[in-house]
């Protein structure tokens, strides 16, 4: 089965074509901006996202690693997306708020959980980083 999503107005549509089963949430300050709330992103393969309408996306270069697209009509934040080589280059983490249906998709890790406000939780138990844990994940190893 495949999922489908849209932004507000319907001007872009997609379709992923693999399953998805967990999101994850993005406390940073980048993100609660992006968003306009908590960012809850699907990461779905670069292969396996399929954009109709990507002429009314508009991209965001947020950072050096990656850009955000919203609909350039309704602003609907649909995904983040690497741009830096490496293994994830081209990965996409789709809005779990665009997507049509959302049944089966369980919350399980949270990032920048330093920056999460403070007033408000979710009851779910998840896997948490900081900020500094995830980029860590991520930078290249010190050299000796
Ligand atoms: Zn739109
Ligand atoms: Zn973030």
């Amino acid at each position: 089965m495949s999922n489908t999503g849209s932004c507000l107005c319907g001007a872009v549509h997609y379709e992923i074509s693999a399953p998805i089963t967990d999101t994850g949430a993005c406390h940073c300050d980048m993100c609660r901006k992006w968003s306009g709330g908590v960012y809850l992103g699907v990461e779905v393969a670069a292969d396996n996202m399929m954009i109709s309408g990507s002429e009314n996306v508009t991209t965001f270069t947020s950072s050096e690693w990656a850009e955000r697209g919203f609909c350039k009509t309704c602003g609907s934040s649909i995904y983040y997306r690497i741009t830096s080589p490496g293994a994830h280059h081209g990965s996409y983490h789709v809005s779990m708020g665009t997507l049509d249906q959302t049944d089966g998709i369980a919350l399980k890790g949270e990032v920048f959980i330093d920056q999460k406000p403070k007033g408000y939780s979710f009851a779910e138990e998840t896997e948490q980083l900081t900020g500094a844990e995830l980029m860590a994940l991520f930078a290249p190893p010190e050299s000796p």
